[in-house]
């Protein structure tokens, strides 16, 4: 197995995992464990495939040796982890063997275990482990009356504890049962003598991006206050490990430690936030001769940085080549005759610097003036912070008191002129390089000179509603060792979604999310103009009585969902199909980084899908091992393919298709969930839900992700809410019936085979999505719908050769294209 085919990349890595995923990963996705079942619905329990079963526990227990050590525990030798890793990965071979009787599941001959050891490669991943410690693993790792001790030999003695450490944290399905007194007792066994702690935190909401960003914030503060260390990371919360039992409540403090993280995060996890030309452009200029700044961008990028904003914007307004208007010309000489400075009336140049200075004096002193912050007046403070000489500023107050002149007729405030003349002085006179950093580097050094806390209270004059929905939304959602806050301020404020429901015919709650706001204004919901065009793809939300999509009500978290999802994508077109990936069951931060970086980072708006050659590949992933032939592709390679397919370079052809929503931000500032939006031009609904889905789970299984997937973009159920594989949202009544509502592990590899199937001999026929409405009702209603579309694309061709190749997808659909007449699922389909 080459590198080069690995999903994974070439990435810096402890040395046994780099060694795992190259050397024995690949052989469990050519056994076929993407979709053998280690957990199942059909047990009760939730479906998690027998590869990440491996991959959780093994990724969990080498992060845990790796931080372990911090909290004075002992560390494993690379030697020792290498064979806890090799033991793990044959652990459950009981559960490969079919159906058993309880008490022979551990039956296991020892030519068994040596030829499982031999096709997952682990006998040359860890060569000095004995064939008989391999099957003292396989019939001894559980704690289990039926297991086998008698086997045991010394190396897996001592090593029994840290494979059993692993096996129970892979079989966790939520951050709560990692934490299980249970698991503890394993710690102790595994780490005797240290006083190790299994701590978690969870969310009761799940959205997108925001969510991650909160995980983050959360995860942040538990650290720096706690010295929690994240081990593993689901959708909805995180696992650490601490050493004491600290005191730890949920409490208005902790929350208000996570807003003011989460409000910091934001602005620094996406290079967008601090991009003074990009936040430049989100200002628009108003006829009063200021700029307006949308509140948003005061909550993301912060006060600061839009000072600096607002200077390149000014600048840039400041054009010495283009003429001011009649009205402008005329206020700058009514100035020059009262005032000891020279404004140059020609230009644009002082009217430019003039909406800096205005808008500075609205957006910044004027709230610093109303919190009582200094004693002089806005104009006062405004020329001070500027530097502007005294004579100037005694002049333009002379002015003020001055009956037959108006500097504020109409909403202007055309003192402005006079300091937007000092800036151009000042910059002739200093050789200022770079204005607009000059600029804001002045005033901020004066703003910090008048009082250290003009920040908050700007920041709170802007972004002061987001800061209470927001704490009332992180005290609603958190839950620290399954503690929640009690009731604060912000929180009582909230409004019961379904008291408001009743009391007003839509009440204010979120049309996505359901939940309440704490504001008393209905117009504190209405989402902002710039979010418009996402709007403009949710028409399936709007309630029937709605109206126009402007009406829609936006809770503020979701509001900042969607303009994170703005920031992080590209796409806005209506009618997109969202995917949802929720871990399987959760990533190791290392893990998290693999999937950020090396998987999810494929899924730009610029990356192109090419759905026949994705069907043929997944097509392969699906059938290789019930095939048989001497050239078939190994799954590992297949699966790589199937990645290449969805994403590839813009200039090599196929359609912008599947893109994340998070393509720019920081993984390690937000972890946990990962959505994936879907578009393509749409005939009719019935074929963009096929390929929307097939698309979609084809990358999700491909990456060993859970899936829900949904028209609505916030998603309606978190991974917890359901136990299988995948699940479809209620809307997709036109494929139901193809793929099932709910798609359980042991079923998901025959519906993909199915749709792969299906779209080659589909394009075989004509190269027109249309088209699969009818096919799909050929599936539902004809006994051997692929023999009969075989047949048909042979009429079709030429010579009748061309389609030949395509005789096992046409089997493979007459088997299992209904689903409601495939009884046999998981095993070989040539008897
Ligand atoms: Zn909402």
């Amino acid at each position: 197995m080459s590198d080069s085919t690995s999903i994974w990349g070439d990435r810096d890595l402890h040395p046994v995992l780099a060694e795992y995923l190259a050397d024995v990963d690949p052989h469990l996705l050519d056994v076929g464990w993407s979709f053998e079942t280690a957990k199942s619905v059909e047990y009760g329990l939730t479906d998690q495939s027998m590869l990440n079963h491996v991959r959780n526990g093994v990724f969990a227990i080498v992060w845990l040796n790796e931080i372990a050590p911090s909290f004075d525990a002992h560390e494993l030798s690379d030697d020792e982890l290498r064979k806890v890793v090799a033991l793990f990965a044959v652990h459950d071979l009981h559960k490969l063997r079919g159906e058993q009787e309880m008490d022979e599941e551990y039956d296991i001959e020892a030519d068994e275990v040596a030829d499982l050891v031999d096709a997952l490669g682990v006998d040359s991943f860890a060569p000095d482990l004995r064939i008989e410690t391999f099957h003292a693993c396989a019939v001894d790792h559980a704690n289990t009356w039926n297991s086998n001790p008698e086997h045991s030999t010394r190396t897996y003695d001592r090593l029994r504890p840290y494979v059993r450490l692993a096996d129970a944290f892979a079989s966790c399905e939520t951050p709560e049962a990692a934490t299980v007194e249970r698991n503890q007792t394993g710690l102790e066994v595994a780490y005797p003598g240290t006083d190790l702690e299994l701590r978690h935190h969870t969310l009761d909401d799940v959205k997108g991006v925001f969510t991650n960003l909160l995980n983050g914030a959360v995860s942040h503060v538990l650290e720096e206050r706690f010295g929690y260390e994240r081990f593993l990371i689901y959708q909805d919360g995180c696992v650490y490990l601490t050493d004491e039992d600290a005191e730890m409540t949920v409490d208005d403090e902790l929350i208000g430690d996570v807003y003011d993280r989460l409000q910091s995060d934001i602005g620094d996890s996406h290079p967008a936030y601090d991009d003074h030309d990009a936040l430049a452009d989100n200002l628009s200029t108003q006829s009063h001769g200021f700029y307006t700044i949308n509140d948003q961008d005061f909550f993301y990028a912060g006060a600061r940085n839009l000072l600096y904003a607002v200077a390149v914007k000014a600048k840039q307004d400041a054009d010495p080549d283009s003429d001011p208007t009649d009205s402008m010309a005329e206020t700058m000489e009514t100035l020059n005759e009262r005032l000891p400075i020279d404004i140059d009336a020609t230009t644009r140049v002082a009217p430019g610097y003039a909406r800096l200075v205005y808008t500075f004096k609205r957006a910044f002193v004027d709230p610093l003036v109303d919190a009582g912050l200094t004693d002089e007046d806005a104009l006062t403070v405004t020329c001070r912070l500027f530097d502007v000489d005294e004579g100037v500023l005694d002049g333009l107050r002379e002015i003020r008191d001055d009956e037959a002149v108006d500097l504020t007729a109409g909403g202007k405030w055309d003192y402005a002129y006079a300091v937007g003349q000092h800036i151009a002085d000042r910059a002739r006179r200093d050789h200022w390089q770079d204005v607009p950093g000059e600029v804001a580097k002045l005033l901020i050094t004066n703003l910090d000179a008048l009082d250290e806390g003009w920040d908050d209270i700007v920041m709170g004059a802007h972004a002061g509603q987001f800061e209470t929905e927001l704490r009332a939304y992180i005290g609603d959602v958190l839950r620290v060792g399954g503690q929640a806050s009690p009731p604060t301020a912000e929180m009582d404020e909230l409004s019961d979604p379904f008291e408001a429901h009743h009391a007003t015919r839509r009440g204010k709650t979120c049309t996505f999310c359901n939940r309440g706001t704490t504001s008393t204004r209905k117009g504190d919901m209405k989402a902002p103009k710039s979010l418009t065009t996402l709007q403009a793809g949710y028409s399936n939300r709007i309630p029937a009585d709605a109206g126009q999509p402007e009406k829609l009500l936006v809770c503020t978290p979701c509001q900042i969902e969607f303009s994170l999802r703005e920031t992080g994508s590209s796409r806005r077109d209506a009618g997109r199909l969202f995917v949802h990936l929720v871990p399987d069951y959760f990533y190791t931060p290392t893990m998290w980084d693999l999937y950020a970086d090396e998987i999810f980072a494929r899924f730009t708006g610029e990356a192109m899908t090419r759905v026949g050659r994705l069907a043929s590949a997944m097509f392969d992933v699906t059938t290789t091992e019930d095939r048989d032939r001497a050239d078939e592709t190994p799954i590992s390679e297949s699966i790589s393919t199937v990645l290449r397919e969805a994403t590839r370079a813009e200039d090599v052809g196929g359609r912008s298709m599947i893109e994340q929503l998070q393509n720019g931000f920081d993984p390690d500032a937000g972890f946990g969930t990962q959505t994936l939006s879907f578009y393509k031009p749409q005939d009719n609904e019935t074929e963009f839900q096929f390929f929307g889905v097939f698309v979609g789970l084809a990358v999700a299984s491909t990456m060993g992700l859970r899936a829900y997937v949904s028209q609505s973009p916030i998603p309606e159920v978190r991974g917890r809410d359901f136990s299988e594989m995948v699940t479809l949202d209620a809307g997709f009544t036109t494929v139901n019936g193809f793929y099932g509502r709910e798609i359980p592990l042991s079923k998901l590899r025959n519906r993909l085979g199915a749709a792969a199937a299906l779209i080659e001999l589909g394009y075989e026929l004509a190269r027109d999505d249309a088209r699969f409405a009818k096919y799909l009702r050929i599936v539902r209603n004809k006994p051997l719908p692929g023999s009969y579309l075989l047949k048909r694309a042979v009429q079709d061709s030429d010579d009748g050769g061309a389609a030949r190749y395509l005789l096992e997808e046409a089997d493979y659909l007459d088997r299992y294209g209904n689903p409601t007449n495939d009884a046999d699922t998981t095993t070989v389909i040539h008897e």
